[in-house]
């Protein structure tokens, strides 16, 4: 898989892809990642890349100019699966589109700032839209760099064993179970009983019962 992250500020993936699960599956070249500085894609002399709101209103709009070259060049070089602008007011993120991304070759993310960008290049490039919910961040950044980690680490050979990411919340509409490690008894704080017995049909069981009852008060919505 490849992805193309277009932001302002390049510097901030530093930190995001260079630790755990990301870091390993661009060393095992499972995934490439490639983050294009937007700024020197401007013809503008001062080399801004963004403008005031046409209609008036406080907050400023980032300019088609850069991002319409950039993405054409990205688009001449190659196929995109997606063209995607990370934005609040579109669909939430869930494991569903997460399992859907993760098998693409091709992805193109799109960082915004300010007050956003230009509605024409939505109109024009944009062929999927990602919110990570109801809440505004400063910039498509970190929603960017959550939108990597949750496909990356589906991509087959990321996590060295790949059943785990298929037991997590939400990948049978349910929250995870509760888990345990060792030692069984700290402090007189027990792991159930029913864990230490070996037997796999009852610990199936009382994992799925578990899930239930967690999504059943946490978010019920899932049973929905
Ligand atoms: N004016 C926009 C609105 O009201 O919908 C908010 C703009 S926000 C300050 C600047 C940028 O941060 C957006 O263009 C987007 O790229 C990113 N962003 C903010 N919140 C986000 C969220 N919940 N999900 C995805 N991206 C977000």
């Amino acid at each position: 898989m490849r992805i193309d992250i277009i932001s302002i500020f390049p510097d901030f993936f530093e930190g995001p892809f260079s630790h755990s699960i990301l870091k390993r599956a661009q060393e095992k070249k499972l995934v490439e990642i490639h983050i294009h500085d937007l700024r020197p894609y401007s013809t503008n002399k001062q080399k801004s890349v963004d403008d005031y709101q046409y209609g008036g209103g406080s907050g400023m709009v980032m300019n088609i100019q850069p991002i319409d070259d950039c993405i054409s060049k990205l688009k001449e070089e190659r196929e995109y699966d997606e063209i995607i602008y990370l934005t609040p007011d579109s669909p939430t993120l869930n494991q569903n589109t997460c399992n859907n991304l993760s098998i693409s070759k091709n992805l193109i993310m799109l960082c915004g700032h300010y007050k956003g960008i230009d509605q024409r290049i939505r109109d024009q490039f944009i062929t999927m839209e990602v919110s990570i919910g109801d809440y505004v961040l400063t910039g498509g950044e970190l929603a960017s760099a959550v939108l990597t980690d949750s496909i990356v680490r589906l991509i087959p050979g990321a996590i060295s064993d790949e059943t785990s990411a298929l037991s997590d919340s939400f990948q049978d509409e349910l929250l995870s179970h509760p888990i345990y490690t060792r030692p069984s008894d700290y402090k007189g704080w027990k792991v159930p009983e029913v864990l230490l017995s070996g037997n796999p049909i009852l610990i199936e069981k009382w994992r799925e019962e578990k899930a239930i009852e967690k999504t059943k008060n946490t978010r019920p919505d899932l049973l929905q």
